[in-house]
């Protein structure tokens, strides 16, 4: 289980599935990524197995710029293609990486997701189509949706979401599971170890519990889930690349 997103000027594709090779040692059942083209069109690339199985999945022509990729090890549903990550809304507008787990998906199924058919047996896949059914439901911005989400979930979680109507931005969140925020000239990336992302940087902001970030190509951003603006400065990270 380990989360990578990237957001910039390169091929994203080799960055995430490279991230998502060095996070096997944190288990691995299926694996997945979500790549934004340059025409703004998102595709969606996932299988069982390891991430070599991913690689021979994924389009090699699709040319994407940013995306959010997973390696899943299973804690609500079997390991299948149904069931790994990333996970969407039933629009499509919105993806979402996850690990951890969330203790009480099913009370917030209940209480709010009676109407949504569900694809999946996981618990991420309520975090997704409850981000849409406050961004739907209440006309809420995605931030506002994705906070409202947030405040509603117990567990642990490590979060990276792409909306199909924002993409230059990709947003991430965390409780009690790691997640680091690298920066780089012209891109940023998100990954729960950083040795998943030490070939694109060394520079790194961790985030912490009850703050959310936005990551573009020119930078990032992060404010508690109040708003207040956290501003703090990377460390360098000494890893072999
Ligand atoms: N609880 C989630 C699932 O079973 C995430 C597991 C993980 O951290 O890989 O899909």
């Amino acid at each position: 289980c380990g989360i990578v997103g990237y957001i910039g000027n390169k091929d994203a594709k080799e960055i995430l599935l490279h991230g998502l090779d060095t996070l096997e040692y944190r288990g691995y059942d299926s694996a997945g990524i979500y790549v934004m083209d340059d025409s703004q069109t998102g595709h969606l690339f996932k299988e069982k197995g390891r991430i070599a199985a991913l690689r021979d999945k994924v389009d090699q022509s699709v040319a994407a710029f940013s995306g959010i990729g997973h390696t899943r090890w299973a804690t609500h549903g079997a390991p299948s293609v149904d069931n790994a990550h990333p996970h969407q809304s039933n629009s499509g507008r919105f993806s979402i990486v996850h690990n951890g787990v969330i203790e009480n998906f099913a009370e917030v199924r209940d209480a709010y997701l009676q109407d949504v058919e569900l694809h999946s047996d996981t618990d991420t896949e309520i975090i997704v189509q409850l981000i849409a059914w406050f961004a739907e439901s209440e006309e809420l911005d995605t931030m506002d949706a994705f906070k409202k989400a947030i405040v509603a979930l117990k567990g642990s979680y490590a979060l990276a979401l792409v909306d199909n109507e924002n993409p230059d931005v990709i947003y991430a969140a965390k409780n009690k599971s790691p997640l680091l925020l690298g920066t780089g000239d012209g891109f940023n990336v998100i990954c729960s170890d950083a040795m998943a992302m030490i070939r694109e940087t060394n520079q790194f902001i961790e985030l912490m519990d009850g703050e959310v970030a936005t990551l573009s190509h020119e930078g990032i951003q992060i404010e508690t889930l109040a708003g207040d603006v956290i501003d703090r400065a990377p460390y360098t990270a000494h890893l072999d690349a």
